[in-house]
C-alpha cells in the first residue's frame, strides 16, 4: 500500500504498564501455582450495578420493545431527562450548570480523547504523573505538549508557575493515579491564571463522587470558570458504569476563544461523529442521579472508599509518604527504602502476592511511587493490608 499513515502514532510509547504487570503476574503464578494472589492495581469498578439502576434500565429496553414507545436514534447531545437531571445533581452540591451546556457521551474517556478536534495548535500543559489518555491524544494529533512535574513538594498538587504560556491544561481531580485533590483556593488560582492568560482548562471530574472533604466536585464550584474550563464527568466510577458506558462534558456557553463559542465547535464535533448514547442506559444514568438510585450509589462508594481509609491508616502507621486515601479510590505512596516502583512491584508480588500499579507507568514524576486500588472486596483489602504491614 502506498497511502500515508498518521506519522504521529509513531510517536507514542509503548503502553507496556498492563501487559508487562500481566506478564510479571502469569511468570510468578506458573512457578507458584498455589499462591493466593491479591489484585490490588484494578482501576475499574467491582460492585454490582445498583437496583434502581437495573430496574430503570430494565424498563427502558421494555418501552424499546413496544411499537407505541420504541425510539429510535437519540438525541445527540443527550435525551433532556438526562441532561436535566445531571444539571440537578450539580445543583446538589450547590454547583449551577445549564442542561443546554451538558453533552451526554459514553464516557469520560472519549470525550477526554476527542476534545483534542475542537482546538488549533496550542500548546498543551499534561500534569505527570497522568491519565495516559491526555497524553496518547495529543501525541496522535501531533500536538506540542510540555509536561507539569507533580511531586511530594507540591503534594502531586501542580500550580501554575511564571514561565506557564497561554495554552490547554489539563487537570484532573480527584486524580488518577494520585487520589490527591485541588482546594477551591487553589483551583482558583488555576481559574484566575487561565482567565489572566487566555487558556483553557481540561478539567477531569471523573471521581467526583469520592469527595469526602470540602474539595470542590466540579471545576465551576469556583467563579469564574464557565468562561475558561471545560468539564468531563462520568458515571462509570460513581454509578459502576464502566461497562454499561455513560460520560458527560460541561462546555459552557460562556466559554469562548475570541469571539467563537467553543460550545458549537463541540457540539459539531459530537453532531458529526457521535450518534448518542442508547435510550436504556441513558434511563439507567438518569435513575442513578435520582435521589434513591444515588443513595444506592453512595453505599458502593462508601464500600470502597472504607478499602482507601484502611491503606491510608496503614501508610500513617508505617510513617510512608501518600496520597489519595480518601477523596479518591486510590492511594499513591513512596515506595520504601527509595525503591524504584518496578521492584517494589517485585517485591510485593514475590514476598506479599500483591499486586498493583507502579508509578512509573503513569509517567517519569511517578518513579519511586505505587498506586493501590480500592476497587476489591473488604476481605480482601484486608488481608492485603495485612500481609503489606509484614514487608513495608
Ligand atoms: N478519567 C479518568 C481520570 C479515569 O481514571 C478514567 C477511567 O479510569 C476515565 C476518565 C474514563 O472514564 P470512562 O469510563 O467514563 O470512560
Amino acid at each position: 500500500m502506498n497511502i500515508k499513515i498518521n506519522e504521529n502514532f509513531n510517536h507514542l510509547a509503548q503502553n507496556y504498564l498492563f501487559s508487562e504487570i500481566a506478564k510479571r503476574v502469569k511468570a510468578y503464578t506458573e512457578k507458584n501455582p498455589d499462591a493466593k494472589i491479591i489484585r490490588m492495581g484494578i482501576g475499574d469498578v467491582t460492585r454490582p450495578l445498583c437496583p434502581h439502576v437495573v430496574s430503570a434500565m430494565k424498563n427502558a429496553v421494555e418501552e424499546m420493545g413496544k411499537a407505541e414507545s420504541f425510539r429510535g436514534y437519540p438525541p445527540e447531545y443527550g435525551y433532556d431527562f438526562l441532561r436535566e437531571a445531571i444539571a440537578a445533581h450539580y445543583a446538589s452540591f450547590g454547583v449551577t450548570v445549564a442542561a443546554g451546556d451538558i453533552f451526554v457521551s459514553d464516557g469520560a474517556k472519549s470525550d477526554c480523547g476527542n476534545i483534542v478536534d475542537i482546538f488549533g495548535d496550542n500548546t498543551i500543559y499534561i500534569p505527570d504523573p497522568v491519565y495516559p489518555v491526555y497524553m496518547d491524544s495529543n501525541i496522535m494529533s501531533g500536538r506540542t505538549i510540555k509536561l507539569i512535574p507533580a511531586t511530594v513538594e507540591n503534594g502531586f498538587l501542580p500550580m501554575p508557575k511564571a514561565d506557564f504560556t497561554t495554552g490547554v491544561y489539563y487537570l484532573c481531580s480527584p486524580n488518577n493515579p494520585t487520589g490527591a485533590a485541588y482546594s477551591a483556593e487553589q483551583l482558583q488560582t488555576w481559574v484566575d491564571f487561565a482567565l489572566d492568560t487566555g487558556s483553557v482548562i481540561l478539567f477531569d471530574a471523573a471521581y467526583e463522587a469520592f469527595v469526602s472533604d470540602d474539595s470542590p466536585r466540579s471545576i465551576y464550584a469556583v467563579p469564574g470558570a464557565e468562561k475558561c474550563a471545560i468539564e468531563f464527568a462520568s458515571f462509570s466510577k460513581t454509578a459502576g458504569f464502566t461497562g454499561t458506558r455513560c460520560g458527560y462534558t460541561v462546555v459552557p456557553a460562556a466559554l469562548k476563544a475570541g469571539d467563537t463559542p467553543l460550545q458549537a465547535l463541540w457540539a459539531r464535533r459530537q453532531a458529526t461523529k457521535f450518534n448518542g448514547v442508547s435510550y436504556p442506559v441513558q434511563r439507567a444514568a438518569e435513575a442513578a442521579y435520582s435521589q434513591e438510585g444515588l443513595a444506592q450509589c453512595m453505599e458502593n462508594i462508601s464500600y470502597y472508599m472504607n478499602n482507601a481509609a484502611l491503606m491510608a491508616e496503614l501508610m500513617r502507621e508505617k510513617g510512608i509518604f501518600f496520597t489519595g486515601g480518601k477523596n479518591s479510590p486510590y492511594v499513591w505512596f513512596k515506595c520504601p527504602n527509595g525503591m524504584d516502583s518496578w521492584s517494589f512491584f517485585d517485591k510485593l508480588l514475590t514476598e506479599a502476592q500483591v499486586v498493583g500499579t507502579p508509578g512509573a507507568g503513569f509517567g517519569a514524576c511517578g518513579e519511586g511511587f505505587f498506586r493501590l486500588s480500592s476497587f476489591n472486596s473488604l476481605e480482601n483489602t484486608k488481608e492485603a493490608v495485612e500481609r503489606l504491614r509484614g514487608i513495608l
